[in-house]
């Protein structure tokens, strides 16, 4: 579907004020309609509706349509708690009914009673959101909003009215809509939004575009000059942002006072407020359009950038908790290409509420296994299998994340976590020994030139030396000799 808003003049109500005001300004981004073509034709006289269409109230919505009065009670339900969930996150209530007028069938709408604008949207399966806005300058010469009024039109589909109704809402507390990648993602969202429930559940062919689209760079989806109706594909991007942002627990902190700022025409944007975490946005953007799916979960898929991360040293071990209701988890271990490290995971962890308990090693299909990931530069490798325990030689280098395995719709009904503990097989313990014992102290020129290996090294070789000096026995003595021996 392809939705859009504009400011336009409506009727009596609206060119008395911009006959008195003289303002009536569009948001950023959004071309205003020319205020002739958006007077109805009809603007002088009321036509009288058919039967067919009726009027209905509920607490912030006066509806007009030709549903069913079964259809109207599940669609003003509907309405009233996507109203309730965007005033409770705004902390904004909504200031006057909104009027909405929602068609199934144009047959069933008397001639000259919808504007003509508004008949080619519904033909196309669309919506739009008339708004209108009334200011006056103050002492400073600045204009204030003093009064704003929205009617909406959308066919009646799933989430259209709701779509528009979240501009209509906007529009009405605040006076405006915000630049365009911002209204219409939000109003994407709203078209979603469930009490309680953060779980992905969209359209399904946006779904199919985005989870087949090599995924759009944020600044392309954030720049400024955009139009909207300009296609269902760019409102699926400016969902997934938007879904992403209002979400994630790393961004979510600045989302909304970034979007109340736009709202109320403070000088901000996008750049402004996230310009510093462009490559983690990107990175997780990237990861979230790759795993997409029904149930996808963005606030327990974040990934942890605050963590600090560090190299195994000698035979020192490190104990982490990874969940089974979370994505990918930091190990807070960094390796090097070719570190051994060993690991071994103790505990349970269950893949459904009443699901069996199953150890690191998951099931006989793979789920419930525990997976590592390196994630270096911003650039992630292959997920590796562990299970239980084992030794894992790193390919490459990389911070070093956990997590268990399971299908990404699935998440959130995992239960229980393991506590892995890991370490260094380099150089460290009876490893070391049997190497030291046959190569003596060139051992430790294995090191070579990599002056944290070699502090590794002779980290693992002390105490191991002293235990080959006390009970080794006669090789020490031996190996003495032939070093001290002149050539
Ligand atoms: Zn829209």
């Amino acid at each position: 579907m392809i939705l859009a808003t504009m400011r336009m003049a409506l009727g009596a109500f609206v060119l008395a004020f911009i006959a008195l005001e003289g303002f009536a300004q569009g948001p950023a981004g959004v071309k205003p309609t020319t205020k002739k073509n958006s007077v109805r034709p009809d603007a002088n006289g009321p036509t009288p509706i058919k039967t067919l269409v009726r009027e209905y109230k509920s607490k912030n919505f006066l509806l007009h349509t030709d549903l069913s009065s079964k259809e109207v009670t599940e669609l003003l339900n509907r309405l009233e708690t996507m109203l309730r969930l965007i005033s409770r996150y705004y902390g904004k209530p909504n200031l006057q009914p909104i009027e909405i007028n929602v068609v199934q069938d144009l047959k069933n709408w008397s001639e000259g009673s919808i504007p003509i604008e508004v008949i080619s949207k519904i033909e196309r399966r669309e919506g739009i959101t008339l708004s209108a806005t009334r200011g006056e300058r103050n002492g400073l010469g600045q204009i204030r909003i003093t009064a704003a009024k929205s009617i909406v039109w959308a066919v009646a589909d799933r989430g259209t009215p709701q779509h528009e109704a979240v501009h209509a809402y906007c529009h009405q507390a605040f006076g405006r809509t915000g630049p365009t990648w911002y209204a219409e993602g939000m109003a994407e969202l709203g078209q979603y939004w469930r009490e309680n429930d953060e779980s992905v559940q969209i359209h399904e062919g946006v779904l199919h575009y985005l989870q087949s689209e090599k995924p759009k760079r944020v600044t392309e989806i954030t720049a400024s000059g955009q139009s909207t109706g300009d296609g269902w594909q760019n409102y699926a991007w400016r969902w997934a942002l938007c879904h992403l942002l209002a979400v994630n627990r790393n961004y979510r902190d600045r989302f909304k006072p970034l979007g109340l700022a736009l709202l109320n025409d403070q000088p901000t944007s996008f750049l402004d407020v996230y310009g510093s975490m462009t490559q983690e946005i990107n990175f997780e953007f990237e990861f979230f359009l790759k795993h997409l799916c029904q149930g996808y979960r963005v606030d327990l898929c974040g990934w942890d950038w605050k963590t600090k991360f560090n190299r195994l040293r000698g035979s020192n071990t490190a104990h982490v908790k990874i969940e089974a209701g979370r994505g990918w988890q930091a190990s807070r271990i960094a390796v090097r290409t070719g570190d051994r490290i060993s690991f071994t995971a103790v505990g349970e962890w269950t893949l459904a509420k009443e699901g069996k308990k199953l150890s690191a090693a998951g099931d006989s299909t793979g789920l419930g296994k525990l997976d590592a990931i390196l994630l270096d530069d911003y650039v992630l490798s292959k997920p590796f299998e562990w299970g239980e325990s084992g030794e894992f030689i790193s390919p490459s280098e990389g911070h070093l994340y956990l997590r268990c395995h399971d299908d990404w719709s699935s998440i959130s009904d995992n239960s229980g976590a393991v506590n892995v503990t890991l370490q260094m097989m380099n150089w460290a313990g009876l490893h070391f020994l049997g190497r030291a014992a046959s190569e003596g102290v060139r051992s430790v020129e294995l090191a070579g030139s990599d002056p944290e290996t070699a502090k590794d090294v002779v980290g693992a070789a002390f105490p191991a030396l002293v235990w080959w000096l006390s009970f080794g026995g006669l090789p020490v003595g031996s190996r003495q000799a032939s070093r001290s021996t002149p050539p």
